[in-house]
């Protein structure tokens, strides 16, 4: 099957003349800086936050690219990956016209992006097993679906998706598959980032929210071939990754061994809250997980929940999803937060 990338972009996108920044029109050796009406005295904070920020976060993407062992030009940054998911849409989406297809229980924003973006959603739902299934999903493909959006490790179920089962999709899916891999960090399961090259029609998002803990600083992270990085280049707001963040993010990727140390932590205290729970009589369920939170299944998701918050933590109720009945998930907290949540648990009487 030949894979033609551009019979999936929207015709006015294909069409697009970019904006063109200062940033962007000059980038050769100057001195004098005139072309974008910058206060050019200064900014009352660090020093360079007067000037317009790298349009393209060159400096993020390389040392990325050393961490990742990916080309940095296979790289984008975008505003937290819902801007990642928001520029899929607007890229390959006609509104009213096209459609995607997402696997329920999953992550809520890519159906609420297609809301904004007045693109169709078809759910092809996990099964009971919370995986994928293949036939359901091609099956549901028509001439207008574009994108596929598989969560590996899935919010808000933890676990992995089966690797063949994705390897499937994207060797017979005939749109876009988009690989959410937020979680992982603290999975057992490989990355797809290293198969672009095998996989024209393959987008990996990741982000720097969780196991790096930057989620205040909104940076989300894309992997594809340089066709696709280019579309999202030229859909994207010039400046949608600030200064501040571009470079904060690059000093925090400095140091990859804290950020070690604190998986491995997350990992140890998931298995002892999962140990805990399954000794509480309330507790149905305690689904694998391989992420940095637990999806568990109790007789009363509503009270469990409402007992909790009244002693100040909350966590998430995933009651209403499909196949969550009843289901709480709870993120790993630091030693002293899980205690606090397993003394409740203990105390708790339904
Ligand atoms: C938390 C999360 C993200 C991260 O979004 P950001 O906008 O990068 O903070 C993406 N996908 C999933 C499935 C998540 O749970």
């Amino acid at each position: 099957m030949e894979f033609d990338l551009y019979k999936l972009v929207r015709d006015n996108i294909k069409n697009l003349t970019p904006y063109s920044s200062a940033r962007h029109e000059f980038t050769g050796k100057a001195s004098v800086f005139l072309d974008a009406n910058e206060n050019a005295f200064g900014s009352p904070l660090a020093e360079n936050f007067n000037r317009y920020p790298d349009p393209l976060q060159w400096q993020l993407k390389f040392q990325l690219a050393r961490i990742k062992g990916v080309p940095a030009e296979n790289i984008f940054v975008g505003n937290g990956s819902d801007e990642v998911i928001d520029l899929a849409y607007r890229v390959f989406c006609n509104p009213g016209k096209d459609n995607v297809i997402i696997c329920p229980p999953t992550y809520g924003m890519y159906q609420v992006s297609a809301n904004i973006n007045d693109v169709a959603i078809k759910k092809v739902n996990l099964t009971t097993g919370f995986q994928l299934d293949v036939e359901g999903i091609l099956n549901a493909v028509d001439e207008n679906t574009k994108l596929l959006f598989i969560c590996s490790p899935n919010n808000p179920t933890g676990n992995n998706m089966n690797r063949e089962a994705v390897e499937l999709l994207l060797n017979n899916f005939p749109g876009l598959v988009i690989i959410d891999e937020a979680y992982i960090n603290y999975s057992s399961q490989k990355t797809f980032i290293q198969e672009l090259t095998e996989y024209p029609n393959l987008i990996v998002m990741q982000t720097l929210s969780k196991a790096w803990g930057l989620a205040a600083l909104r940076l989300g992270l894309c992997y594809a071939s340089m066709d696709i990085i280019d579309l999202f280049n030229k859909v994207k707001p010039p400046y949608n990754v600030n200064d501040a963040s571009q470079q904060l993010g690059l000093e925090a990727l400095q140091d990859t061994k804290e950020v070690n140390e604190w998986i491995r932590l997350v990992v140890e205290q998931k298995h002892l809250l999962a140990a805990t729970l399954q000794q509480l009589s309330f507790v149905g369920k305690i689904y694998p997980s391989d992420a940095n939170f637990i999806l568990v299944k109790v007789t009363n998701a509503n009270m469990l929940y409402d007992y909790l918050a009244a002693h100040e933590v909350i966590v998430r109720n995933r009651s209403k999803e499909v196949h969550c009945e009843n289901c709480l998930r709870i993120t790993i907290g630091t030693p002293e937060e899980n205690a606090t949540v397993i003394n409740l648990l203990k105390l708790y009487k339904p």
